[in-house]
């Protein structure tokens, strides 16, 4: 790579998961310290990074796609060159050259200091860090926790790619989060594939002891976490919503199927019978919660009867958020090795009769909360009519029919409501 006299430009791509956001966040961080400009717009650029997704095949569809843009891009002007991390890296790492031959780097995300140090023997003098990092004005931030999975869902490829779990100290998350509200941010997000099978390596502080003391960092206005594992559902943790003020009403805990025989074959460690009680802890001991979940239709071997169980635990239940999709099975993975026996018009079909009930349920939900006085995050205005909008502590994204700046925190009284959104004035 050739350097001129300005500080070098990076150009980050990113699709997939919070993690990769975070990650993409952290390297940015990286490159800045360095002397690498990290907020370049493509055509600037003279380094294109891609953090990559191999969760789904549709992610990595994307990357390649990504690829060939860049192999143009690349040509354009000498000099230019290109990397890749995240998922894909950690799983077919320099086999990647040959598919791909743009390639120039290909670098573990969770140990990005090699790729660094050569970055800056290739620039040479050229390099002066630290750059200042883009102005940023974002509100809200993603803070890793916990990196990696123990655990081995069949159909899962994240203990493949993203290792065993490892933890990061409490005093290393609260100083993180400490600079980031520094910078503006006034609500983070907790993440690990895992999230609340957290220890702290030294102290074995779980994440409920994590959250409070990340409640005590000043000026922090919400915390979340994302996403756990209900085997790991504690009543510490149920506590902690309830009692730490910077705390959101708000549970994620994927469920994935409505029936044990599917569960037994996803290796998801529970029954619906012990996940039916960590929800019903959960409702009891924080009455304002706001429940949701993942749904995975079409897994190997689904039968009607199975699918069935699934629709009648969210009848049942009432989340107030579902995310649902089609199986689709990733080579590595033990599931791969089973037959993937649901048609796609069926999976298809799942999938809609999934989205269907939801909308449903979302929007009775919504609508029982007319009257009432929620708590909004202001995280912005609407493009088109300047509107504010942003987020209740149950995470539902409100409209506001009245005045208010970014960044503030407003009560307003929801005067109407749909399956998606609140409208509060
Ligand atoms: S707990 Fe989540 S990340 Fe871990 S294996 Fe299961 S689905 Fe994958």
């Amino acid at each position: 790579m050739v350097a001129g006299a300005r500080a070098p430009r990076v150009h980050l791509w990113q699709v997939g998961c919070q993690m990769n956001t975070a990650d993409t966040e952290a390297l940015a961080e990286q490159f800045a310290e360095i002397g690498l400009w990290p907020g370049a717009a493509l055509e600037d650029a003279d380094l294109a990074v891609l953090v990559t997704c191999a969760v789904r095949q549709h992610a990595e569809d994307k990357a390649a796609g990504r690829l060939g843009e860049l192999a143009k891009w690349k040509l354009a002007r000498p000099g230019r060159a290109i990397a890749l991390t995240g998922c894909m890296a950690a799983e077919h790492g320099g086999t990647l050259f040959a598919r791909f031959p743009q390639l120039d780097y290909v670098f573990d995300v969770r140990d990005a200091d090699g790729f660094m140090a050569r970055l800056r023997d290739l620039y040479g003098g050229a390099v002066e860090g630290p750059v200042p990092l883009p102005a940023g004005d974002r509100l809200s931030a993603y803070v890793p926790v916990i990196h990696g999975c123990n655990e081995m869902c069949t159909y899962c490829i994240v203990p493949f790619v993203r290792g065993r779990e490892r933890s990061r100290g409490v005093q290393e998350v609260v100083a993180q989060v400490g600079r980031l509200v520094e910078g503006g941010v006034v609500e983070v997000t907790l993440l690990g594939q895992n999230v609340n099978s957290y220890h702290d390596p030294n102290t074995g502080t779980d994440l409920a002891g994590l959250m409070a003391a990340v409640d005590g960092v000043p000026g922090l206005r919400r915390q979340r976490f994302l996403t756990s594992h209900p085997r790991n559902a504690s009543a510490a943790l149920l506590a902690a919503i309830r009692e730490l003020p910077t705390a959101c009403e708000h549970l994620h805990l994927p469920v994935q199927s409505g029936s044990d025989s599917c569960l037994r074959r996803m290796k998801r460690e529970y029954t619906l019978r012990e996940y039916r009680l960590v929800l019903d802890d959960a409702r009891r001991v924080v009455p304002e919660i706001a429940l949701s979940t993942d749904i995975i239709v079409g897994f190997c071997g689904e039968t009607e009867a199975e699918f069935e169980g699934t629709m009648s635990l969210l009848r049942e239940v009432e989340f107030d958020t579902v995310h649902v999709q089609a199986y689709s099975p990733r080579p590595g993975t033990a599931a791969h090795r089973r037959p993937d026996d649901v048609p796609p018009a069926e999976k298809k079909a799942r999938l809609q009769a999934v989205l269907s009930l939801q909308r449903q349920i979302s929007e009775r939900r919504n609508r029982s909360l007319l009257g009432r006085t929620v708590e909004v995050l202001v995280e912005g205005r609407g493009a088109e009519d300047g509107r504010p909008y942003g987020r209740t502590r149950q995470n539902r994204v409100t409209w506001l029919e009245r005045a208010a700046i970014p960044g503030s925190v407003v009560h307003a009284t929801v005067i109407d409501a749909t399956a998606w959104q609140l409208t509060a004035a």
